[in-house]
This record gives structure tokens, sequence and C-alpha cells, in this order.
């Protein structure tokens, strides 16, 4: 997901997993992000049976192109890898704030309460628009030890999660979004076309 709420993003804090990778722009990000169009993004990811050293640098290098890119989440079958493994930081802008490595992961409840919100992705740079989600879930995953994990989100975080978690079933944000006027302009404004755009139905 790409960052534009940096304000929501400070008052939020989690320390449920650990890397060591500097929060900063490489030059030469390890893993390369795919755009709108590529099937990679249009594919069911896998689940990951064995959480083992290969898992643990692929996060790390998925944190690196993340926050080369200046996002806050990054799914694995962005960078064409067809896992079920997330990494997302809603504190990028706080050097000592660990990220969240979710393998796995399960949104087990989503709240009553549904927002409206504006979501990027770094999938489909430049392009903002307002997405309806559930504004609470609940959640269970694999931490990057393989140890099982449980955890409620709300605000931004959970937003994020439920962004990342579509990516594991081959869904965008774009593919949400219920105003196809804005979609429309939106896309043509930085080159992406609508015939990519899978409108989400929930059957
Ligand atoms: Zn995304």
């Amino acid at each position: 997901m790409a960052n534009n709420f940096s304000q929501l993003a400070k008052k939020s804090r989690n320390n449920v997993s650990s890397s060591k990778v500097k929060k900063e722009a490489l030059e030469n990000p390890p893993l390369e992000i795919f755009k709108l169009g590529s099937d990679f993004l249009r594919t069911d990811a896998k689940r990951i049976g064995k959480v083992d050293l290969d898992i643990r640098n692929l996060a790390k290098d998925m944190l690196k192109s993340m926050y080369s890119a200046k996002g806050i989440g990054l799914a694995a079958p962005q960078v064409g890898i067809s896992k079920e493994l997330l990494v997302i930081d809603i504190n990028f802008e706080d050097s000592a704030a660990e990220p969240l490595i979710l393998i796995n992961p399960e949104i087990t409840a989503y709240g009553n309460t549904l927002n409206s919100y504006e979501e990027g992705c770094l999938s489909i740079p430049g392009v903002y628009l307002n997405v309806i989600r559930p504004s609470t879930i609940k959640l269970k995953f694999s931490d990057e030890m393989g140890r099982p994990r449980k955890m409620n989100a709300e605000g931004l975080l959970a937003r994020c999660i439920q962004h990342e978690v579509d990516h594991l079933r081959g869904v965008l944000f774009v593919d949400r979004v219920t105003s196809t006027e804005d979609l429309k302009t939106e896309l043509k404004k930085e080159g992406f076309q609508m015939k990519d755009v899978v409108p989400y139905s929930q059957s």
C-alpha cells in the first residue's frame, strides 16, 4: 500500500515482529514491484509450509523494496512471488518502530462499522482513491519464526492489512472502488487502463 497518511501512521504502533532492515531508500532495491496489468498481481498466492531462512530473507528484501518505494505495505505477489507473505510498516518514518511480517495471514472477523478512506498501491503508483472497508478486524498469522499469532487491528493498520491480504487473492484496491468515474480519471492520469481492473464482487 502506498503512503499518503503519515499523520495517522504516527498515532499507531506495534511491536509484533522484528527485522533489522534500515528504513531507507536504496538506489537498487532487491525486488522489482510489478504494476497494474501484470499477471503476477492476479495470481492466487500459496500458503507457506515451513517458515525458514529463505522466507525471512524474502521478507527482508520485501521490506527494503517497500521502504525504497516509500510504501507502508507490500505483498509477495507484487514482487512476482506467489506466497502468502506480507510486510507492513505504518510507522515507516519512525526508525525505532518495528515492521510487521505476516505469514499465512487470515482475517477471522470483521467489525460492523465501515469507513471510507483514500488508498494507494505501490503497484498502481500515483493513483489514490476512496475505498470502503470494515474499520476493525481480527487476524491470525504466523510470525517470521513460524509462531502462530493473533491480533486485533483498527484504523490505518486494519485498512493496510485488508489491502495487503487482498493482494494474496489477486484483488487490487481499484477493483473495490465504487466511483467508476473517479477511477477512470485517476487511472488515465497515470497511464493505467480500465481493462486491467476486475470489479470486485462478494460471490
Ligand atoms: Zn497494494
